[in-house]
């Protein structure tokens, strides 16, 4: 019988290892816990959710129902317990944690091809097939193995600024080019000195989210905090990182100040705030950065936000099958292969369980595509920018485009992804 390491016993990790043991692997599940707790964890048990105790939306509405229902259809084992210990959260799907965690973790010690290890894994195992699945929160000698294999790749600190939605930029406010370059593909938003006045002062009067007693320590001076920057002064950000200089609008004048976006995905409909690292509130960051006349009807595909997370630069390390390019019996899943939120590592366990399948097994068929929610998310891991890579949630704007009118848009997606997850059904794990 072929056999697997899985290491940590979260999200991604359960999944994984449920998933290969209930399709004939024998899997070794190593967890740091009891013994040794990461500065979020407190529960012995498994899948412990560490801050809120939702999944997510389950409305089809919105892109993480469409892949709750994908990962449903294909009988995800830790969203199944999820359902079984829904609490009334409205659309949303969330949880009584600590039932959750005790029946996954029952699940997985009554499984009878899965050894559960408690134990730190401080050496990575380079001969064996392996999927490392040891979270944000990464412990400090495993971490340092990591970094070994994939050299600069490997960050420990996260500082996101915000993704939005191409379409909904009123681009009549903007312009097209690059600093000292009369053409380009930076999307640059025009402001004159009223409009950097009242974003100015907005910002720095915005509510920020408190960081956690273990973040406190690193002083992300390299890439602070937009609002921390405009504390400075009123001209920093004009200085910085919205300055006008190396620009010539229309009439050959310099812009007063412009915040820039840079395209974040090959489709080329999600764009990042560059240099717009923020710890401000989600409502808060929707105000403020509306303030700006380009963006004032922006939709957010992932809001800015400042925490601890160790995570692999994924676009240059892994294959498109989630393993090292450089070991390709080595694989990565969950928050540290670079997804974000919980329902993704979930996602991110099944998917790497069937390409570890696959590769014990000898088999290449299944790559899902970015038509699914679940392949638009794998996707993204390989083929996102290697620059600046930062981890990703489920959204509409990772799905590969559909032509079908605007108000039907949502419904044609998930049309195409469910019946596209009905045909991998039938291929997988054969
Ligand atoms: C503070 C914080 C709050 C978050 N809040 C949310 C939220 O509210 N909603 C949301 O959707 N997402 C949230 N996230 C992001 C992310 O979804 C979660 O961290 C999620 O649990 C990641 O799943 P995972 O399986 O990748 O890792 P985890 O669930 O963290 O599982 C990793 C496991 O590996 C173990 N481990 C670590 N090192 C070793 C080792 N060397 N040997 C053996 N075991 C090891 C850990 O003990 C842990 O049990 C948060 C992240 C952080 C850091």
């Amino acid at each position: 019988m072929k056999k697997v390491i899985v290491i940590g016993a979260g999200l991604a990790g359960c999944e994984c290892a449920l998933q290969l043991a209930n399709h004939g692997v024998k899997v070794e599940l190593y967890e740091q816990k009891p013994s040794k707790f990461t500065e979020a964890h407190t529960n012995p048990n498994f899948c412990e959710l560490v801050c809120s105790n939702t999944f997510k939306s389950t409305s089809l509405d919105y892109a993480s129902g469409l892949l709750k229902a994908e990962l449903s259809e294909l009988k995800s084992q830790v969203l199944d317990c999820a359902y079984k210990c829904k609490v009334p959260a409205g659309d949303a799907l969330a949880v009584d944690r600590n039932m959750f965690s005790k029946m996954v973790t029952d699940l997985i010690k009554s499984n009878p091809n899965i050894t559960v290890l408690e134990k730190e894994v401080t050496k990575i195992p380079l001969s064996e097939p392996v999927i490392i699945a040891s979270g944000p929160l990464t412990s400090a000698h495993l971490a340092e193995e990591i970094k070994q294999l994939t050299g600069e790749s490997f960050y420990f600190y996260d500082a996101l600024a915000p993704i939005i939605e191409l379409d909904s930029v009123d681009l009549s406010k903007t312009f097209k080019q690059d600093r000292w370059n009369e053409e380009g593909e930076h999307i640059n938003c025009i402001l004159n000195k009223e409009e950097y006045t009242v974003f100015w002062q907005e910002l720095v009067n915005a509510q920020r989210v408190p960081l956690k007693h273990f973040e406190t320590e690193k002083v992300f001076e390299g890439c602070l905090p937009l609002e921390v920057m405009a504390k400075r002064g009123f001209d920093t950000l004009r200085f910085g990182p919205m300055k006008g200089k190396g620009f010539k609008l229309e009439d050959g004048t310099e812009p007063y100040a412009v915040l820039q976006l840079r395209k974040e995905n090959i489709l080329g409909n999600l764009y990042n705030l560059v240099g717009c690292q923020t710890n401000l509130t989600y409502p808060e960051q929707r105000r403020v950065f509306s303030l700006i006349p380009a963006l004032k009807n922006v939709k957010f595909a992932r809001y800015g936000a400042m925490h601890r997370n160790s995570y692999i630069n994924a676009p240059k390390v892994l294959t498109n099958k989630f393993s090292l390019k450089e070991y390709n019996n080595i694989f990565f899943a969950g928050q540290i292969s670079g997804v974000e939120g919980y329902l993704e590592s979930v996602a991110s366990g099944f998917l790497c369980a069937v390409y570890m399948w696959q590769y014990l097994n000898g088999k290449t068929t299944t790559v899902f595509p970015a038509t699914t929610a679940l392949g638009a998310l794998g996707n993204y891991l390989v083929c996102a920018s290697e620059v600046n890579f930062q981890p990703m949630h489920i959204t509409w704007g990772l799905l590969s485009p559909i032509n079908a009118p605007k108000e039907q848009k949502k419904s044609a997606l998930v049309n195409r992804a469910l019946n596209e997850i009905k045909n991998i059904k039938e291929q997988l794990w054969k």
